[in-house]
């Protein structure tokens, strides 16, 4: 593989097989927006789920944060990037999801990269969910440790993994809502099969934090039956911004300090982040039924959707699939949809099993209960075709 013939070659292989992926501007981010024609455009791709990315508390926060120190932070934490913002961010993060202590990274994708390396080696194994995100399995693999993929949800499997393959240090790993059936793990039965095992269990709340638990805290923190050992979070979806962290327990956060190469030489999180994640905590603090409001609209769409014989699969959550058709069929139904204002991707296999495509369409607290009953009589129009 050299140069721009071969570029070329795979660039024209994928498009033939009808994945070549390609980049388009918005004229706005957010749930919705108004585009060059004045049309409303209804945005069911944004994780922006809390409408906070525009919010002018949170705007503030990160103009006043460059005010005081600057747009980058300069070096890496442990050279001189190290500012009292980040730890001030912190200790609010360690906190607010139940932890000792927290260490931020300039993003989740770095945040799990970090985390698995330091955490699993060569000696080690990982036990993951089949439909883990891709930063979760691309760390598992750089980490060196035997990588085991259980199937989603299922325990017993898990287990019996578990039972067969022995190894120096264990590590189950899930996400406690999953981006593309929105539906939730069973984290308290994961805690109990994790501690009977003496593995470790890492929990990605990606989906989860701002919405789930007491004031968006995680669904880690809705029973006290659930003992992650290490808790990933993101600052880039509910929270408006950019970043990620890990909450777990002072010793763990010191090793990551020490071991884990995404947080060690990369530069700190720029200022302006860590101010406007301060302030979408102190938004829910005020707010703290923010989560609860987004998943009342979430399940009022789903009630329209399934009502109208549509599957909307075991989501629990604000993302809301609607599974079936086939993938032609549902990548054409997102196109006719776009072209009626309203964005939602459509989702194929092999990121989705087999004869499984869908529309995936995520609630943000910028739909108006109207907004969803125009989206779900669209969407059901549309699959009807
Ligand atoms: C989005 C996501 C990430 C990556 O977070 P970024 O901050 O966007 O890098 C990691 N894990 C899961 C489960 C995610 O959904």
């Amino acid at each position: 593989m050299t140069g721009a013939a071969d570029a070329s070659g795979e660039l024209e292989s994928l498009k033939r097989r009808g994945l070549l992926r390609t980049l388009r501007p918005r004229p706005a981010a957010g749930g919705k927006f108004t585009d060059p024609a004045g049309r409303t455009v209804l945005n069911f791709s944004s994780n922006d789920y809390l409408d906070l990315a525009g919010d002018a508390r949170l705007k503030a926060a990160a103009v006043e944060a460059i005010g005081r120190w600057g747009c980058g932070a300069t070096a890496s934490r442990l050279m001189a990037g190290h500012l009292e913002i980040h730890e001030r961010l912190e200790r609010r993060l360690a906190a607010w999801t139940g932890r000792e202590a927290a260490l931020l990274f300039g993003s989740g994708f770095l945040t799990n990269l970090g985390v698995l390396t330091a955490l699993a080696g060569r000696a080690d194994a990982i036990f993951a969910d089949r439909t883990v995100h891709a930063s979760l399995i691309d760390a598992a693999r750089l980490s060196g440790a035997r990588l085991h993929r259980f199937r989603h949800n299922d325990t017993e499997h898990l287990s019996w993994l578990l039972e067969r393959h022995a190894s120096r240090r264990r590590a189950i790993v899930c996400e406690s809502i999953y981006s593309m059936d929105g539906d939730a793990a069973p984290l308290a039965e994961l805690s109990q099969i994790a501690g009977r095992h003496g593995a470790m269990l890492v929990v990605d709340e990606a989906h989860a934090v701002g919405v789930f638990g007491p004031r968006g805290s995680g669904l880690c923190r809705t029973d006290d039956a659930i003992r992650p050992d290490v808790v990933i979070g993101t600052l880039s979806k509910a929270l408006g911004g950019y970043g990620g962290f890990a909450a777990c327990s002072a010793a763990i956060r010191e090793l990551l300090i020490n071991r884990a190469r995404s947080f060690i030489y990369s530069t700190g999180l720029p200022p302006a982040c860590a101010g406007s994640a301060l302030a979408a905590l102190d938004v829910l603090d005020a707010s703290p039924d923010l989560g609860d409001r987004l998943l009342e609209r979430s399940a009022a769409l789903r009630q329209m959707l399934a009502d109208a014989g549509l599957d909307v699969g075991p989501s629990c959550s604000q993302i809301v699939p609607v599974i079936g058709g086939g993938s032609e069929r549902v990548l054409s139904l997102s196109r006719r949809l776009a072209e009626r204002g309203l964005l939602a991707v459509a989702v194929r296999p092999p990121t989705v099993p087999a004869g499984t495509a869908r529309l995936r369409l995520s609630v943000t607290l910028a739909h108006q209960r109207a907004d969803l009953e125009r989206a779900a009589n669209e969407v059901v129009a549309e699959s009807g075709r």
